[in-house]
């Protein structure tokens, strides 16, 4: 099923967020300017308006059914939109040669009715991020393109040319804390989507090292059965 490629592989590292959905960088760019985006800003507002819309709707008297039937419809139509937004990042990494998408491991299940309906859930990872990532890995594999996940630790903090961390001072910029580098003011999430694509590779690991690692116990479940729970809506 697998093709082959002879070709060394070209690992594209790919960032999820809300402001842009996919941030792409393939490794081998001279620097952050090389990087692809898809605005995540429409489905934002859709997310937005629809738990608005269901809280209306869970307030008003159409029966329980009929809100989740609704809210099952109008996720239909987001994943439409996500859908076409994998396909534009496939079409893209389809440009290189052997390419190979490197997500962050994600630990968390979407779950759209929790979106809509727990006063405490946040947007993207009750439901966006998550799904974003699972659809990128169906589409990918329509288009034969290999994804594979590399830890998440502070690949969002890493500078990606030295590998201290660094500080996002207006949050969507990104600016390295090390004297003797020049990365400063690149955008986060392009940063971000080349250290992915760095950690793809052997020896490319953050120079950062946090005194007590990090336990697997603090994290939310990971997702390992395909998404039982969005599949209960
Ligand atoms: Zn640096």
């Amino acid at each position: 099923m697998v093709a082959m490629h002879k070709s060394d592989p070209t690992a594209i590292g790919v960032d999820l967020g809300e402001y842009n959905l996919y941030t792409a960088c393939p490794v081998k760019m001279p620097d952050w300017k090389g990087a692809y985006t898809i605005s995540g800003d429409d489905l934002c507002v859709q997310l937005d308006a629809l738990r608005e819309q269901t809280a209306a709707l869970l307030g008003s008297e159409y029966d329980r059914d009929t809100i989740v039937a609704y809210v099952k419809d109008r996720r239909v139509a987001l994943i439409e939109a996500i859908d076409a937004a994998a396909r534009e990042l496939c079409e893209y990494a389809s440009a290189y040669e052997h390419p190979v998408l490197v997500t962050e491991d994600s630990h968390f299940k979407p779950d759209l009715w929790a979106w809509v309906t727990d006063p405490d859930a946040h947007r993207g990872t009750s439901w966006l991020l998550p799904i974003a990532h699972r659809r990128l890995r169906t589409i990918a594999a329509e288009y034969s393109i290999e994804v594979t996940t590399v830890p998440e630790e502070f690949s969002s903090q890493e500078c990606h040319v030295c590998g201290v961390l660094g500080e996002r001072p207006l949050n969507k910029t990104f600016r390295c804390t090390n004297p003797d580098c020049h990365v400063d003011g690149v955008y986060a999430d392009h940063n971000a989507a080349k250290v992915l694509a760095q950690r793809y590779y052997p020896g490319q690991q953050c120079a950062y090292r946090p005194s007590r690692p990090t336990s697997p116990d603090d994290r939310p479940a990971v997702l390992a059965d395909g998404g039982i729970a969005e599949n209960n809506g």
